[in-house]
Protein backbone atom coordinates (compact mmCIF):
# COMPACT_ATOMS: atom_id res chain seq x y z
CA UNK A 1 0.00 0.00 0.00
CA UNK A 2 2.73 2.13 0.97
CA UNK A 3 4.63 1.40 -2.24
CA UNK A 4 1.32 2.17 -4.12
CA UNK A 5 0.70 5.52 -2.82
CA UNK A 6 5.08 6.56 -3.57
CA UNK A 7 4.51 5.41 -7.00
CA UNK A 8 1.10 7.46 -6.78
CA UNK A 9 2.73 10.24 -5.75
CA UNK A 10 5.85 10.26 -7.51
CA UNK A 11 4.10 9.70 -11.17
CA UNK A 12 2.39 13.18 -10.71
CA UNK A 13 5.55 15.22 -9.17
CA UNK A 14 7.04 13.52 -12.68
CA UNK A 15 4.06 14.97 -14.74
CA UNK A 16 3.22 17.87 -13.18
CA UNK A 17 6.94 19.08 -12.47
CA UNK A 18 8.89 20.80 -15.04
CA UNK A 19 12.30 19.38 -15.19
CA UNK A 20 13.29 22.32 -16.70
CA UNK A 21 13.59 24.87 -13.92
CA UNK A 22 16.50 25.59 -12.65
CA UNK A 23 17.01 23.47 -9.56
CA UNK A 24 14.50 24.60 -6.54
CA UNK A 25 15.23 28.23 -6.04
CA UNK A 26 12.42 29.82 -8.33
CA UNK A 27 8.98 30.94 -8.14
CA UNK A 28 8.53 28.39 -11.14
CA UNK A 29 9.24 25.53 -9.08
CA UNK A 30 7.12 26.13 -6.02
CA UNK A 31 4.08 26.80 -8.61
CA UNK A 32 5.12 23.03 -9.90
CA UNK A 33 4.92 22.09 -6.79
CA UNK A 34 1.98 23.75 -5.46
CA UNK A 35 0.23 22.16 -8.78
CA UNK A 36 1.88 18.60 -8.32
CA UNK A 37 0.52 18.99 -4.33
CA UNK A 38 -2.91 20.04 -5.78
CA UNK A 39 -3.40 17.02 -7.97
CA UNK A 40 -2.18 14.12 -5.44
CA UNK A 41 -4.95 15.68 -2.99
CA UNK A 42 -7.53 16.77 -5.59
CA UNK A 43 -8.01 13.33 -7.00
CA UNK A 44 -8.52 11.82 -3.81
CA UNK A 45 -10.65 14.24 -2.65
CA UNK A 46 -12.65 14.31 -5.44
CA UNK A 47 -13.68 10.64 -5.28
CA UNK A 48 -14.99 11.57 -1.85
CA UNK A 49 -16.90 14.29 -3.63
CA UNK A 50 -17.81 12.78 -6.89
CA UNK A 51 -19.49 9.33 -5.82
CA UNK A 52 -21.71 10.97 -3.28
CA UNK A 53 -22.65 13.12 -5.62
CA UNK A 54 -23.36 10.75 -8.70
CA UNK A 55 -25.50 8.66 -6.22
CA UNK A 56 -27.88 12.08 -5.27
CA UNK A 57 -27.88 12.68 -9.08
CA UNK A 58 -29.29 9.62 -9.95
CA UNK A 59 -31.64 9.54 -6.81
CA UNK A 60 -33.01 13.15 -8.26
CA UNK A 61 -33.41 11.63 -11.99
CA UNK A 62 -30.56 14.10 -12.22
CA UNK A 63 -28.59 11.96 -15.14
CA UNK A 64 -27.01 14.60 -17.19
CA UNK A 65 -25.19 15.97 -13.69
CA UNK A 66 -24.62 12.49 -12.89
CA UNK A 67 -22.62 12.27 -16.53
CA UNK A 68 -20.95 15.13 -15.61
CA UNK A 69 -19.54 14.47 -12.99
CA UNK A 70 -18.47 11.81 -14.24
CA UNK A 71 -16.61 13.26 -17.06
CA UNK A 72 -15.34 15.86 -14.52
CA UNK A 73 -13.46 13.25 -12.54
CA UNK A 74 -12.15 11.59 -15.90
CA UNK A 75 -10.53 14.94 -17.31
CA UNK A 76 -8.95 14.76 -13.54
CA UNK A 77 -7.54 11.56 -13.74
CA UNK A 78 -6.43 12.97 -17.87
CA UNK A 79 -4.46 15.81 -16.32
CA UNK A 80 -2.47 14.19 -13.52
CA UNK A 81 -1.62 10.82 -15.79
CA UNK A 82 -2.93 11.66 -19.37
CA UNK A 83 -0.02 12.32 -22.31
CA UNK A 84 0.04 16.08 -22.49
CA UNK A 85 2.92 17.72 -24.20
CA UNK A 86 3.84 20.59 -21.72
CA UNK A 87 3.63 20.80 -17.75
CA UNK A 88 1.65 24.54 -18.88
CA UNK A 89 -1.17 22.78 -21.59
CA UNK A 90 -1.01 20.17 -18.34
CA UNK A 91 -1.93 23.27 -15.82
CA UNK A 92 -4.55 24.46 -17.99
CA UNK A 93 -6.65 21.69 -18.58
CA UNK A 94 -6.80 21.67 -14.92
CA UNK A 95 -7.89 24.75 -14.81
CA UNK A 96 -10.48 24.48 -17.17
CA UNK A 97 -11.55 21.71 -15.58
CA UNK A 98 -12.66 23.58 -12.47
CA UNK A 99 -14.32 25.95 -15.02
CA UNK A 100 -16.51 23.43 -16.59
CA UNK A 101 -17.18 21.53 -13.09
CA UNK A 102 -17.98 25.09 -12.10
CA UNK A 103 -20.07 25.85 -15.11
CA UNK A 104 -22.25 22.74 -14.67
CA UNK A 105 -22.40 22.71 -11.08
CA UNK A 106 -23.99 26.71 -11.46
CA UNK A 107 -26.08 25.27 -14.41
CA UNK A 108 -27.82 22.18 -12.42
CA UNK A 109 -27.97 23.47 -8.60
CA UNK A 110 -27.94 26.49 -9.00
CA UNK A 111 -26.09 29.22 -6.75
CA UNK A 112 -26.85 27.54 -3.76
CA UNK A 113 -24.31 24.36 -4.79
CA UNK A 114 -20.76 24.79 -5.24
CA UNK A 115 -20.61 26.33 -8.47
CA UNK A 116 -19.19 29.66 -6.97
CA UNK A 117 -16.96 28.38 -4.99
CA UNK A 118 -15.29 26.39 -7.94
CA UNK A 119 -15.35 29.32 -10.28
CA UNK A 120 -13.92 31.13 -7.73
CA UNK A 121 -11.04 28.61 -6.76
CA UNK A 122 -10.44 28.20 -10.35
CA UNK A 123 -9.40 32.00 -10.54
CA UNK A 124 -6.96 31.45 -7.64
CA UNK A 125 -5.14 28.43 -8.81
CA UNK A 126 -4.86 30.08 -11.87
CA UNK A 127 -2.84 32.64 -10.30
CA UNK A 128 -1.01 30.56 -8.24
CA UNK A 129 -0.10 28.14 -10.67
CA UNK A 130 0.39 29.54 -14.17
CA UNK A 131 2.60 32.44 -14.97
CA UNK A 132 1.73 36.16 -13.95
CA UNK A 133 1.32 37.55 -17.19
CA UNK A 134 -2.12 35.22 -17.81
CA UNK A 135 -3.22 36.93 -14.41
CA UNK A 136 -6.12 39.06 -15.51
CA UNK A 137 -7.62 35.74 -17.91
CA UNK A 138 -9.27 34.63 -14.88
CA UNK A 139 -11.01 37.23 -13.87
CA UNK A 140 -12.58 38.01 -17.66
CA UNK A 141 -13.35 34.59 -17.76
CA UNK A 142 -15.10 34.67 -14.82
CA UNK A 143 -16.58 37.78 -15.33
CA UNK A 144 -17.78 36.34 -18.74
CA UNK A 145 -19.31 33.17 -17.22
CA UNK A 146 -21.19 34.85 -14.32
CA UNK A 147 -22.85 37.14 -17.78
CA UNK A 148 -23.32 34.51 -19.30
CA UNK A 149 -25.63 33.37 -16.30
CA UNK A 150 -27.53 36.18 -16.12
CA UNK A 151 -28.75 35.86 -19.15
CA UNK A 152 -29.70 32.38 -19.07
CA UNK A 153 -31.24 33.38 -15.50
CA UNK A 154 -33.11 36.58 -16.79
CA UNK A 155 -34.26 35.23 -20.45
CA UNK A 156 -35.36 31.70 -18.37
CA UNK A 157 -33.29 30.05 -21.25
CA UNK A 158 -32.64 26.99 -18.80
CA UNK A 159 -35.22 23.88 -18.19
CA UNK A 160 -33.51 23.70 -14.86
CA UNK A 161 -36.45 24.90 -11.69
CA UNK A 162 -32.87 25.39 -10.12
CA UNK A 163 -32.20 28.40 -11.68
CA UNK A 164 -35.86 29.61 -13.41
CA UNK A 165 -36.15 30.19 -9.34
CA UNK A 166 -33.35 32.48 -9.18
CA UNK A 167 -33.90 36.23 -8.93
CA UNK A 168 -31.74 38.53 -11.20
CA UNK A 169 -30.81 40.60 -9.09
CA UNK A 170 -29.80 38.07 -6.98
CA UNK A 171 -27.34 36.60 -8.86
CA UNK A 172 -26.33 40.52 -10.09
CA UNK A 173 -25.59 40.81 -6.14
CA UNK A 174 -23.67 37.75 -6.07
CA UNK A 175 -22.04 37.95 -8.92
CA UNK A 176 -20.36 41.35 -9.19
CA UNK A 177 -18.42 40.41 -5.63
CA UNK A 178 -17.25 37.34 -7.25
CA UNK A 179 -16.08 39.75 -10.24
CA UNK A 180 -14.50 42.18 -7.36
CA UNK A 181 -13.04 39.64 -5.39
CA UNK A 182 -10.96 37.98 -8.71
CA UNK A 183 -9.94 41.26 -9.96
CA UNK A 184 -8.69 41.97 -6.59
CA UNK A 185 -6.83 38.68 -6.31
CA UNK A 186 -5.77 39.46 -10.30
CA UNK A 187 -4.17 42.47 -9.17
CA UNK A 188 -2.58 41.10 -5.55
CA UNK A 189 -1.31 37.55 -6.40
CA UNK A 190 1.15 38.31 -8.74
CA UNK A 191 2.88 41.00 -6.91
CA UNK A 192 3.67 38.16 -3.96
CA UNK A 193 4.47 36.04 -7.03
CA UNK A 194 6.80 38.65 -8.41
CA UNK A 195 8.19 40.34 -4.80
CA UNK A 196 9.24 36.32 -4.46
CA UNK A 197 10.81 35.58 -7.89
CA UNK A 198 13.03 38.94 -7.09
CA UNK A 199 14.39 37.77 -4.22
CA UNK A 200 14.98 34.38 -5.57
CA UNK A 201 17.18 36.05 -8.26
CA UNK A 202 18.67 37.88 -5.27
CA UNK A 203 19.29 35.15 -3.49
CA UNK A 204 20.79 33.28 -6.36
CA UNK A 205 23.15 36.48 -7.13
CA UNK A 206 24.62 36.48 -3.34
CA UNK A 207 24.66 32.92 -3.67
CA UNK A 208 27.02 33.07 -6.53
CA UNK A 209 28.77 35.79 -5.04
CA UNK A 210 29.38 33.89 -2.07
CA UNK A 211 30.36 31.22 -3.74
CA UNK A 212 33.14 32.66 -5.96
CA UNK A 213 34.36 34.53 -2.32
CA UNK A 214 34.47 31.01 -0.83
CA UNK A 215 36.35 29.64 -3.57
CA UNK A 216 39.02 32.28 -4.05
CA UNK A 217 39.08 31.84 0.16
CA UNK A 218 39.93 28.19 -0.42
CA UNK A 219 42.47 28.84 -3.25
CA UNK A 220 44.64 31.17 -0.94
CA UNK A 221 44.46 29.13 1.79
CA UNK A 222 45.55 26.40 0.15
CA UNK A 223 48.64 28.32 -1.93
CA UNK A 224 49.19 29.53 1.23
CA UNK A 225 49.26 26.96 3.63
CA UNK A 226 51.25 24.83 0.78
CA UNK A 227 53.76 27.64 -0.13
CA UNK A 228 54.62 28.52 3.52
CA UNK A 229 55.59 24.59 4.39
CA UNK A 230 58.87 24.88 2.19
CA UNK A 231 60.55 27.83 4.09
CA UNK A 232 59.05 26.68 7.59
CA UNK A 233 60.95 23.63 7.00
CA UNK A 234 64.06 25.41 6.49
CA UNK A 235 63.87 27.31 9.65
CA UNK A 236 62.75 24.70 11.84
CA UNK A 237 65.74 22.52 10.34
CA UNK A 238 68.43 25.24 10.84
CA UNK A 239 67.12 25.97 13.86
CA UNK A 240 67.36 22.32 14.91
CA UNK A 241 70.57 22.68 13.31
CA UNK A 242 71.82 25.75 15.48
CA UNK A 243 70.32 24.17 19.09
CA UNK A 244 72.48 20.95 18.04
CA UNK A 245 75.85 22.67 17.25
CA UNK A 246 75.92 25.88 19.21
CA UNK A 247 73.69 25.07 21.69
CA UNK A 248 76.43 23.86 24.16
CA UNK A 249 77.94 27.42 23.77
CA UNK A 250 75.42 29.18 24.80
CA UNK A 251 73.89 30.50 27.82
CA UNK A 252 70.68 29.52 29.65
CA UNK A 253 68.90 32.42 28.14
CA UNK A 254 69.90 31.92 24.83
CA UNK A 255 68.70 28.34 24.73
CA UNK A 256 65.88 29.08 26.00
CA UNK A 257 65.40 31.75 23.37
CA UNK A 258 66.33 29.30 20.78
CA UNK A 259 64.09 26.48 22.89
CA UNK A 260 60.92 29.32 22.10
CA UNK A 261 62.26 29.66 18.37
CA UNK A 262 61.92 25.88 17.32
CA UNK A 263 58.31 25.35 19.10
CA UNK A 264 57.19 28.41 17.63
CA UNK A 265 58.30 26.74 14.18
CA UNK A 266 56.74 23.79 14.99
CA UNK A 267 53.37 24.98 16.33
CA UNK A 268 53.35 27.44 12.95
CA UNK A 269 54.39 24.14 11.01
CA UNK A 270 51.22 22.19 12.32
CA UNK A 271 48.84 25.43 11.78
CA UNK A 272 49.83 25.61 8.11
CA UNK A 273 49.22 21.63 8.39
CA UNK A 274 45.80 21.72 9.58
CA UNK A 275 45.12 25.20 7.10
CA UNK A 276 45.69 23.00 4.27
CA UNK A 277 43.79 20.22 5.70
CA UNK A 278 40.98 22.60 6.64
CA UNK A 279 40.99 23.72 2.77
CA UNK A 280 40.69 20.84 1.42
CA UNK A 281 37.81 19.62 3.37
CA UNK A 282 35.24 20.23 0.75
CA UNK A 283 37.12 18.34 -2.03
CA UNK A 284 34.62 15.20 -0.71
CA UNK A 285 31.92 14.62 -3.64
CA UNK A 286 28.68 14.70 -1.70
CA UNK A 287 27.03 12.43 -4.29
CA UNK A 288 29.49 9.71 -4.10
CA UNK A 289 27.70 6.98 -1.96
CA UNK A 290 29.14 4.08 -0.41
CA UNK A 291 27.76 1.78 1.74
CA UNK A 292 30.02 0.50 4.67
CA UNK A 293 29.58 -0.59 8.54
CA UNK A 294 29.84 1.48 11.00
CA UNK A 295 32.21 -0.15 13.20
CA UNK A 296 34.36 -0.90 9.95
CA UNK A 297 35.47 2.67 9.84
CA UNK A 298 35.41 2.59 13.88
CA UNK A 299 38.00 -0.09 13.83
CA UNK A 300 39.95 1.92 11.05
CA UNK A 301 39.65 4.89 12.90
CA UNK A 302 41.49 2.85 15.69
CA UNK A 303 43.78 1.35 13.92
CA UNK A 304 45.02 4.93 12.85
CA UNK A 305 45.09 6.20 16.86
CA UNK A 306 46.41 3.17 17.79
CA UNK A 307 48.49 5.24 20.44
CA UNK A 308 46.23 7.53 22.68
CA UNK A 309 43.57 4.88 22.24
CA UNK A 310 46.08 2.35 23.96
CA UNK A 311 48.29 4.50 25.74
CA UNK A 312 45.29 5.88 27.67
CA UNK A 313 43.09 2.44 28.15
CA UNK A 314 40.70 4.00 26.11
CA UNK A 315 37.15 1.78 25.72
CA UNK A 316 35.96 2.45 22.32
CA UNK A 317 32.30 1.09 21.93
CA UNK A 318 30.59 0.80 18.57
CA UNK A 319 26.69 -0.20 17.62
CA UNK A 320 27.20 -3.26 15.63
CA UNK A 321 25.10 -4.22 12.96
CA UNK A 322 24.85 -0.34 11.54
CA UNK A 323 25.02 0.29 7.41
CA UNK A 324 25.43 3.49 6.14
CA UNK A 325 25.89 4.72 2.67
CA UNK A 326 27.88 7.98 2.26
CA UNK A 327 31.27 9.53 0.66
CA UNK A 328 33.03 6.95 3.14
CA UNK A 329 36.63 8.91 3.34
CA UNK A 330 34.44 12.64 4.30
CA UNK A 331 32.79 9.76 6.97
CA UNK A 332 36.28 8.52 8.14
CA UNK A 333 37.63 11.92 8.67
CA UNK A 334 34.62 13.27 10.75
CA UNK A 335 34.70 9.94 13.12
CA UNK A 336 38.65 10.39 13.40
CA UNK A 337 38.33 13.75 14.64
CA UNK A 338 35.63 13.43 16.90
CA UNK A 339 37.44 10.24 18.63
CA UNK A 340 41.14 12.30 18.55
CA UNK A 341 39.07 14.60 20.64
CA UNK A 342 37.40 12.59 22.77
CA UNK A 343 40.61 11.07 23.48
CA UNK A 344 42.44 14.60 24.01
CA UNK A 345 39.98 15.99 26.30
CA UNK A 346 39.51 13.13 28.27
CA UNK A 347 39.54 13.67 32.16
CA UNK A 348 42.87 12.88 34.00
CA UNK A 349 41.77 10.22 36.56
CA UNK A 350 39.51 8.07 34.67
CA UNK A 351 40.25 5.91 31.24
CA UNK A 352 38.43 7.69 28.41
CA UNK A 353 34.95 5.79 27.18
CA UNK A 354 33.62 6.59 23.59
CA UNK A 355 30.30 5.28 22.15
CA UNK A 356 29.38 5.80 18.87
CA UNK A 357 26.02 4.49 17.41
CA UNK A 358 23.34 5.84 15.17
CA UNK A 359 19.38 6.64 14.77
CA UNK A 360 18.12 5.69 11.65
CA UNK A 361 15.64 8.54 10.94
CA UNK A 362 13.53 8.70 7.61
CA UNK A 363 15.51 10.61 5.68
CA UNK A 364 19.20 10.86 7.09
CA UNK A 365 20.89 8.81 9.89
CA UNK A 366 21.30 10.97 13.41
CA UNK A 367 25.27 9.48 14.56
CA UNK A 368 26.26 10.11 17.90
CA UNK A 369 29.74 9.97 19.52
CA UNK A 370 29.87 10.47 23.07
CA UNK A 371 32.85 10.74 25.46
CA UNK A 372 33.01 10.64 29.50
CA UNK A 373 35.68 13.35 29.05
CA UNK A 374 36.07 16.96 30.59
CA UNK A 375 32.92 18.36 28.60
CA UNK A 376 32.32 21.62 27.18
CA UNK A 377 30.20 25.15 28.91
CA UNK A 378 26.80 25.48 26.95
CA UNK A 379 28.70 28.89 26.22
CA UNK A 380 31.04 27.48 23.80
CA UNK A 381 28.85 25.49 21.47
CA UNK A 382 29.14 27.48 18.78
CA UNK A 383 32.48 29.01 19.46
CA UNK A 384 34.18 25.35 19.08
CA UNK A 385 33.14 24.65 15.74
CA UNK A 386 34.81 28.09 14.49
CA UNK A 387 38.45 27.52 13.19
CA UNK A 388 41.35 28.31 15.32
CA UNK A 389 39.11 28.95 18.49
CA UNK A 390 40.14 26.73 21.36
CA UNK A 391 39.01 26.29 25.02
CA UNK A 392 42.65 25.60 26.34
CA UNK A 393 45.88 27.10 25.32
CA UNK A 394 48.89 24.98 24.16
CA UNK A 395 50.63 24.68 27.32
CA UNK A 396 47.27 23.21 29.19
CA UNK A 397 46.56 20.70 25.99
CA UNK A 398 48.70 20.83 22.41
CA UNK A 399 45.97 21.47 19.61
CA UNK A 400 45.59 23.79 16.77
CA UNK A 401 42.01 24.70 16.96
CA UNK A 402 40.55 23.57 13.40
CA UNK A 403 39.55 19.69 13.83
CA UNK A 404 35.67 20.72 14.35
CA UNK A 405 36.27 23.11 11.63
CA UNK A 406 37.16 20.44 9.48
CA UNK A 407 34.39 18.23 11.04
CA UNK A 408 31.69 20.94 10.16
CA UNK A 409 32.94 22.04 7.09
CA UNK A 410 32.85 18.17 6.17
CA UNK A 411 29.45 17.71 7.10
CA UNK A 412 27.82 20.71 5.39
CA UNK A 413 29.58 19.46 2.47
CA UNK A 414 27.72 16.23 3.05
CA UNK A 415 24.58 18.45 3.44
CA UNK A 416 24.02 17.09 6.87
CA UNK A 417 24.26 19.42 10.30
CA UNK A 418 26.29 18.57 13.50
CA UNK A 419 25.78 19.95 17.04
CA UNK A 420 27.10 19.22 20.51
CA UNK A 421 25.21 18.74 23.84
CA UNK A 422 27.58 18.57 27.09
CA UNK A 423 27.45 18.60 30.87
CA UNK A 424 31.33 20.11 32.07
CA UNK A 425 32.83 17.60 34.43
CA UNK A 426 30.55 14.62 33.01
CA UNK A 427 31.23 14.21 28.82
CA UNK A 428 30.21 15.68 25.86
CA UNK A 429 28.06 14.17 23.13
CA UNK A 430 28.62 15.29 18.85
CA UNK A 431 25.37 14.76 17.15
CA UNK A 432 25.77 14.79 13.19
CA UNK A 433 23.06 13.91 10.73
CA UNK A 434 24.33 11.80 7.47
CA UNK A 435 21.57 11.93 4.59
CA UNK A 436 20.53 9.35 2.83
CA UNK A 437 20.67 9.12 -0.78
CA UNK A 438 17.47 10.70 -2.98
CA UNK A 439 15.39 7.42 -4.06
CA UNK A 440 13.59 9.18 -7.54
P1 LIG B 1 41.75 21.52 18.92
O1 LIG B 1 41.43 20.18 19.50
O2 LIG B 1 42.93 21.49 18.04
O3 LIG B 1 41.79 22.59 19.94
P2 LIG B 1 39.12 21.42 17.75
O4 LIG B 1 38.52 22.28 16.70
O5 LIG B 1 39.13 19.96 17.50
O6 LIG B 1 40.58 21.95 17.96
O7 LIG B 1 38.35 21.69 19.09
C1 LIG B 1 38.02 23.01 19.49
C2 LIG B 1 37.83 23.07 21.00
O8 LIG B 1 36.67 22.34 21.35
C3 LIG B 1 38.94 22.39 21.76
O9 LIG B 1 39.95 23.33 22.03
C4 LIG B 1 38.26 21.90 23.02
O10 LIG B 1 38.27 22.89 23.99
C5 LIG B 1 36.85 21.69 22.60
N1 LIG B 1 36.53 20.25 22.42
C6 LIG B 1 36.50 19.57 21.25
N2 LIG B 1 36.13 18.29 21.43
C7 LIG B 1 35.93 18.14 22.76
C8 LIG B 1 35.52 17.05 23.60
N3 LIG B 1 35.23 15.84 23.09
N4 LIG B 1 35.39 17.29 24.91
C9 LIG B 1 35.65 18.51 25.43
N5 LIG B 1 36.04 19.57 24.70
C10 LIG B 1 36.18 19.42 23.39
Amino acid sequence: MKKLMLQYKQSIERNCIDTYTDGTDNVEYWQDRLFAGAMQFSIPLSIIAVLPGIIYSLYLDLYLLAFFDLLAFLWLLWVAFGRIRTVLYRKLHFIFCLYYASSYLLYFIGIVGPGLLFLFSAAIFALLILPVRYAFWWSWINTMVCVLFAVVVHFNLSTESAINQIEISHWVAISSNLIFLSFTFSLLLPLLIKGLSGSFRKQQVLQLDLSEKNRDLEQYASIISHDLQQPLRTISGFLNLLEKKYGHTLDDKGKEYIHFAVDGSVHLQQIVNALHEFSRATRYDADHFEQFRLEDVTNQVIQVLNEPVAGNRARIICEPGVYLQTNKAAFTQVLHNLIANALKYRKPDIPPEVEISAEDQPDAWLIKVKDNGIGIGEEYYEKIFVIFQRLHTRQQIEGTGIGLAIVKRIIEKLNGTVRVDSTPGTGSTFYFTIPKPQTV
